[in-house]
């Protein structure tokens, strides 16, 4: 699988996600080419392209409001984006999570319009993809069911995550 593991994807995936401007949790939303919302979207489509590859890869968005949480100020819709990759036949109830934070910030935490590039969130976001790739691309099958997840909201402290099937 190693051989499976491409610097030129890698490298083209952060370039992508430095290229959404910020990414910052109170970015806009709306527009596909800068802010959270385009960069999440991405994500989503990049996960999709590979299920397309395997049917046991599975394609989520954990979608939440916070509306009173030291640093957002102001109620935000974050999405954390996930895909699931079922292990071997029989397993089940155990998970092993590779994740990464996708959300970004520039000097000033609260300055939600800055260019916040955030190349080095997105190194983190890129190996996920990156081994989700390689995962169907081989269609190999772990012993553990594998979750890939591209959080949101690390920048303000969130570590929690919530998983349901
Ligand atoms: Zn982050």
């Amino acid at each position: 699988m190693l051989k499976i593991i491409s610097p030129d994807s890698l490298r083209s995936d952060d370039y992508t996600l430095a290229g959404f401007g910020t990414r910052h949790t109170l970015s806009d939303t709306t527009s596909n080419t800068r802010g959270i919302g385009a960069a999440r979207r991405w994500l989503r489509s990049r996960f999709e392209s590979f299920a397309r590859n395997d049917p046991d890869f599975k394609v989520y968005e954990d979608r939440f409001v916070l509306s009173s949480v030291p640093l957002i100020p102001k109620p935000a819709v974050l999405v954390n984006v996930h895909a699931v990759l079922r292990g071997k036949e029989g397993v089940k109830g155990s998970y092993i999570v590779v994740s990464g934070h996708y959300d970004s910030m520039c000097t000033n935490i609260m300055n939600d319009t800055s260019d916040a590039t955030g190349a080095d969130d997105g190194s983190g976001v890129s190996l996920v993809l990156e081994a989700a790739r390689a995962f169907t691309s081989t269609h190999f099958k772990p012993d553990a069911n594998i979750i890939f997840i591209c959080l949101a909201g690390e920048e303000e402290c969130l570590k929690t995550i919530t998983y349901s099937e």
